[in-house]
């Protein structure tokens, strides 16, 4: 469906592949990223953005197998600290719902430098699905873990949890990892989701949301969209939270451009270190926490609003 010219496929009308509304309205591109160029549609009805059609998911692997890898420039810096405080964020997050995670089953889905599944290295069975070969081989000089190339869809056994950051968006088919997912879980087993959480689409400027959708994800959420798809594939959504970085008392006028640095989106320049430093520092020094919780009907937070979500799966 999609042109090998790189002409941009369009269509009016897009059916959305979690609600099955008709009406999906054209709001963006993704390219440059594949050699194609994919139309970006909304869904009026379940708020969910995708891209219609979606690459085809050979083009989706291959980009992770041979262009996903951790870099060594100053933008990774800042990068790298916000993901080891996520991770912990994170950690501290599930075990405030399940208690100490001891004795269990873990599967992680999309692993890059294993950093969060390696939290859970003292358990029982940890396997770490990887398709990029540099990040397996960084995870297992930085951190002992073994990276798996395993496909997810074919995958069989049983774990007691399913770890997936930031890695639902890039699947074609959401709905059907979810249910992989499910197939994958002991009874009455968690999965653990987190998510960027999108602007609605007059929400934000037009050139901030064609910035916010030309990325490597095939959708993208709400809270409404996320919530439809993990109700509708077999689960009950044990918590639900959106947080943001905590740039609570730090000038407003840098705090977007903070948000971006953070976040990997954008190089740090001389005007944004003070800033920069005076967040680390607080982290460090224990004054602030990392990240903060917003209401779930909050505005959109631009660079850094993500929504976490544990699950359990239902009696089949
Ligand atoms: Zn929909």
């Amino acid at each position: 469906m999609t042109s090998s010219s790189g002409n941009l496929f369009f269509k009016q009308n897009s059916q959305c592949p979690l609600c099955n509304d008709v009406n999906g309205e054209y709001v963006g591109k993704v390219e440059k990223i594949w050699d194609e160029t994919f139309a970006v549609c909304w869904c009026h009805s379940c708020e969910l953005f995708f891209l219609s059609p979606p690459p085809l998911e050979r083009d989706i692997n291959a980009l992770y197998a041979d262009h996903y890898w951790p870099q060594k420039n100053l933008r990774d810096v800042a990068k790298t600290f916000m993901r080891t405080m996520r991770v912990c964020d994170q950690v501290a997050y599930i075990s405030s719902c399940l208690g100490e995670i001891v004795n269990k089953n873990i599967l992680e889905v999309g692993s890059a430098d294993a950093r969060f599944v390696g939290a859970f290295s003292s358990c029982n069975n940890v396997k770490a699905l990887e398709p990029s070969f540099r990040y397996a081989r960084y995870a297992h000089r930085k951190y002992g873990v073994q990276l798996c190339k395993d496909n997810f869809f074919s995958l069989q056994g049983k774990w007691d949890i399913i770890l997936m950051s930031h890695v639902l968006e890039h699947f074609s088919d959401p709905r059907a990892a979810m249910e992989q997912a499910y197939n994958l879980l002991t009874d009455h087993g968690y999965v653990f989701v987190e998510v960027p959480h999108s602007p609605l689409p007059d929400e934000v400027a037009a050139l901030e949301l064609s910035h916010y959708l030309n990325t490597a994800h095939i959708v993208n959420f709400r809270v409404k969209s996320l919530e439809l798809l993990l109700q509708t594939t077999g689960f009950s959504i044990h918590s639900l939270v959106r947080s943001a970085y905590n740039l609570h008392g730090l000038p407003l006028s840098g705090r977007k451009r903070l948000k971006a640095v953070l976040l990997g989106a954008m190089t740090p320049c001389l005007g944004d270190i003070p800033c920069l430093l005076r967040y680390i520092m607080s982290v460090f020094l224990g004054r602030r926490k990392p990240f903060c919780l917003l209401p779930l009907d909050a505005s959109y937070d631009n660079f850094g609003d993500n929504m976490r979500v544990l699950v359990q799966k239902n009696a089949s």
